[in-house]
């Protein structure tokens, strides 16, 4: 079937000439947006295990995390490769000789053709990058760091309490391209405070940034936010599913179609959220964007030529 934007199995079967799954791994680490070195209280919409639904605990060997879900994969797909994924918290943000002693644990890993660390844009340093730079080179790994960029309005982060600004993802961008690493952008498309001029910036901006990668996320209500509380205050105007899916179009078209969408709609389960999707499962919200972009005969990056 023919796709209205470039999917990430598919980028990453043209990589490896097979199919690839990334397995979560979940490590000591914290945010600087909940213990006061950048913020307090965290961002308004991430939950208490920061963001990472499907982790493991934190104190399990890395080796027994990445073996336990490589089982599951290969029964269920025959999948031979993956993908070892810090998704959880900010994985820079931990003691600089843990950071490597982990990240050499997973680079060891078999099977294993490369490493994903999600992280803040203002918590990557030189340091971190001059080594996965060379543990990429020593194990011939393919190393991707994924940071949030949310929203291409300041104010809107602001309201999010992400404590950083668009200009901290463009300094990160910039320094995780130069030193040829791969870069992931995450953007929630559905922020009620972002108009859709704000969407078609933060299109423009994963282009511009030359990013590999990006992931949308649908804005959900996670248990034990700040967010929970202003939808229960009602002082939180969620958007309808059908200016979603119009948002959602508006955005990948502004992104460049060599830009591998990891996600387009939030996976979450209904025990962890008081609102997700619209009560809807995800790959319906999903195959409802697919169908609107092709009866409107539209696709990923399709206004990039305007600009
Ligand atoms: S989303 Fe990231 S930066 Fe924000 S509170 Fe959660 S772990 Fe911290």
């Amino acid at each position: 079937m023919d796709f209205p934007y470039f999917r990430y199995s598919q980028y990453l079967i043209e990589k490896y000439g097979e199919k690839v799954y990334k397995i979560p791994i979940n490590i000591p680490s914290y945010c600087p947006n909940r213990d006061g070195t950048k913020g307090y209280g965290g961002c308004i919409f991430c939950a208490e295990d920061g963001s990472g639904h499907e982790n493991m605990a934190q104190h399990i060997d890395i080796a027994v995390q990445y073996d336990a879900m490589k089982q599951i994969l290969q029964k269920k797909y025959r999948v031979q490769k993956y993908i070892a994924f810090l998704q959880s918290f900010s994985n820079t943000y931990l003691p600089f000789d843990d950071f490597k002693k982990y990240l050499t644990q997973m680079a060891k890993l078999k099977d294993c053709v490369g490493i994903a660390i999600s992280t803040r844009p203002d918590c990557i340093e030189e340091r971190h990058l001059d080594f996965l730079t060379t543990l990429k080179a020593q194990y011939g790994l393919d190393i991707s760091v994924e940071i949030g960029l949310q929203s291409a309005n300041d104010e809107t982060l602001c309201i999010l309490n992400r404590g950083h600004t668009t200009e901290d993802v463009v300094q990160s961008a910039r320094k995780i391209k130069a030193a040829g690493l791969e870069l992931c952008l995450h953007v929630i498309v559905n922020l009620p405070w972002d108009s859709n001029e704000d969407v078609i910036k933060t299109g423009k901006m994963i282009t511009a940034l030359r990013a590999d990668s990006a992931k949308i996320h649908t804005l959900y209500v996670a248990k034990g936010t700040v967010l929970e509380k202003m939808y229960h205050e009602k002082t939180l105007k969620m958007l309808s599913l059908e200016e979603t899916i119009t948002r959602t179009i508006l955005l990948l078209e502004y992104i460049d179609p060599t830009v591998a969408m990891q996600r387009i709609v939030s996976r979450v389960t209904e025990e962890k959220s008081v609102f997700c999707n619209w009560n809807q499962s995800w790959r319906k919200v999903l195959m409802q964007i697919e169908e609107q972009m092709r009866c409107e005969g539209t696709r990923q990056g399709r206004c990039l030529t305007k600009i």
